[in-house]
This record gives structure tokens, C-alpha cells and sequence, in this order.
């Protein structure tokens, strides 16, 4: 499949390094992105930037779309699906609902084309690394395609049914971070009301059986108080909101959702997730 011409979609804080992954492992890439400027470290590394979807699409083979939402997806596949997509791969790694996800399946399918949806697990430093882990839905055939690159971009793989599966899976794990997150937030400000400091604070979680790669990832922006976007607390809340569609109704999301809802609301929505600490304090 090395001749296959591929093409990278969406070039955000997720985008970005999973495309530079795929040319640092010696493939060809042509990337778009919808504003110019972040094409700029692709086009450095070597890729060929297209300022057209419909353009890079007629150019490529394989596709790989990385956007923020629903929206985003729903724009670039209205574009993709403008020309004639007959055998092309369009391997979706953005987080959606899992019913828009069928139903670009769907619509890709019946201009027979070819869909898989690959949402990953793990943030911005797993995306560098070359460590996320990538939750497919879709087609036997499509995903064996796919693994050589998922190789590239991720530790693990795995294929968990139909379309629409992955990205249920997807939203499970991240419920798990929103509720992790929000805890280790109120934790901290337990603590520091009680006159625990963060740093004494940080230090007995990250060594006690609760110590996580999350809480220790976590550790410097809670001690300097400063939340850099890793991943962006908005699409914490988009997620949220996508699993209480999918029939998430428990008392503890609900309660979750009102304190992210509150960060949205205080315009924390461009910084890290664990910026929920501040709509908590
Ligand atoms: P991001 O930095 O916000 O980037 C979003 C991308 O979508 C950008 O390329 C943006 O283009 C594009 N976009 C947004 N609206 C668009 C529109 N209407 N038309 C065309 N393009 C549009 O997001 P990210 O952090 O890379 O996340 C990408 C996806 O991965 C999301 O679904 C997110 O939930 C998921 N995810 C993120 C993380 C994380 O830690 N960040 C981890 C796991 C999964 P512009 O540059 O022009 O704005």
C-alpha cells in the first residue's frame, strides 16, 4: 500500500503531530488544513499543502480526517463528497457522534467509497509519541489497510466492530477522564481549604494506589496554576454532551456536566481540561 497517495485532514493540536509521525516514517503526504497559517510545520517537514478539500481529494487515495466536531466533519465531508470518491479510503480519527459517523458511512459507502472510523485515546504528548491508542469501527479490509499507519501513530489498535463502535468506545474512556480530572480537582481544593498545600497534596496522589499517568501529567499545570491546552477543556464538554446523547443519565454525569458547563461559561473552553479546577475554586 506504499504507493497509495494519502492526504492529512485537519491540522490541530491532534493533527499536527500524527501527520508529522507519518512523514517522519517516510510517507508522502498532502495536507489541508482550513486555516493556512498551520500548514506551515507540515510544509517544513516536507508535505504538500492543498487550500482545496475537494482539490486533495481528487489527489489522494487515502484520507485521513482529523477535525473538532460534528460540525467541522460535517462541512469537510460535504466538500469530500462533491467529487468522485470511487475506491478512496477515509479513515475519520475525529471524535463525533456515532450516528453522524454511520451516516457519513453511509454516504461514503453509496458513492462507493470506503470508511473507517479510528477516534484515538491519549492527548497531545501520546500524539508526538506516537503512543495514542486508536479506537476503529468499520470493515475488516479497510482496518488491515489502515494498520501500517495506525502502527505509526499509535501503541495499540484495536477493531471493535461496526461503525459506530469505535467511537461509543471512545466516548466511554473519556467520561473516565472528565470524571478523573474533575475528582483530582476537587481533591486538591479539599485539601488546600484544609490547609494541605497543592504541592504536599500532588505528591501523596501521584504515590498513592489513585497516582496515575493522569494525575502525574496533570501535576505541573496544577502547581503553577497555569493550563496550557493539551486537550482543550471544549472538547471535554462536546464529549460529554455526545455520551449524554448516547444515553449516558447518571447522577454523577449530570453533575460532571454542570462543572465543565461552568468552565464553558467562565470561557475556560480554549484551555487544558484540568482547567476545571477554576469553575470549582
Ligand atoms: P483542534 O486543535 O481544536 O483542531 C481542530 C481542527 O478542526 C483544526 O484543524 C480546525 O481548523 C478544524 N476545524 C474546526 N472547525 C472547522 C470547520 N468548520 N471547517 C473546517 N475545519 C474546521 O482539535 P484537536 O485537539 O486537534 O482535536 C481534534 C479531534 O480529536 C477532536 O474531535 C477531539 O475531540 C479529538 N481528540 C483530541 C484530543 C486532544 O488531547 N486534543 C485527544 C483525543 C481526541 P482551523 O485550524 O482552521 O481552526
Amino acid at each position: 500500500m506504499a504507493t497509495q497517495r494519502m492526504a492529512w485532514i485537519g491540522l490541530g493540536h491532534m493533527g499536527t503531530p500524527m501527520a508529522l509521525n507519518l512523514i517522519k516514517a517516510g510517507y508522502e503526504l498532502s495536507v489541508y488544513n482550513r486555516t493556512d497559517e498551520k500548514l506551515k510545520p507540515l510544509i517544513d517537514a516536507g508535505a504538500k499543502p492543498y487550500r482545496s478539500v475537494p482539490e486533495i481529494c481528487q489527489d489522494s487515495d487515502l484520507l485521513f480526517v482529523m477535525l473538532s466536531d460534528d460540525t467541522a466533519v460535517s462541512v469537510v465531508f460535504d466538500q469530500l463528497l462533491s467529487i468522485d470518491i470511487r475506491g478512496k479510503l477515509f479513515i475519520n480519527m475525529s471524535t463525533i457522534s456515532p450516528d453522524l459517523s454511520i451516516k457519513l458511512s453511509d454516504m461514503v459507502l453509496d458513492k462507493k467509497g470506503k470508511y473507517l472510523e479510528a477516534p484515538v485515546s491519549g492527548s497531545v504528548k501520546p500524539a508526538q509519541d506516537g503512543t495514542l491508542i486508536i479506537l476503529a469501527g468499520g470493515k475488516d479490509e479497510d482496518y488491515d489497510i489502515a494498520i501500517p499507519y495506525f502502527e505509526k501513530l499509535g501503541k495499540l489498535s484495536l477493531l471493535l466492530g461496526e461503525v459506530g463502535q469505535g467511537t461509543k468506545a471512545k466516548l466511554a474512556i473519556n467520561y473516565y477522564m472528565s470524571v478523573v480530572v474533575e475528582g483530582l480537582a476537587e481533591t486538591v481544593l479539599f485539601a488546600e481549604k484544609n490547609g494541605i498545600d497543592r504541592e504536599t497534596m500532588m505528591f501523596i496522589t501521584n504515590e498513592s494506589a489513585c497516582g496515575s499517568p493522569m494525575s502525574k501529567m496533570k501535576t505541573p499545570s496544577i502547581l503553577q496554576e497555569n493550563y496550557p491546552a493539551a486537550f482543550p477543556l471544549k472538547h471535554m464538554m462536546k464529549d460529554i454532551g455526545l455520551a449524554q446523547g448516547q444515553g449516558l443519565n447518571t447522577d454523577t454525569s449530570k453533575a460532571i456536566s454542570t462543572v465543565y458547563k461552568k468552565a464553558m461559561d467562565m470561557n475556560l473552553g480554549d484551555e487544558d481540561l484540568m482547567a476545571v479546577i477554576k469553575a470549582l475554586k
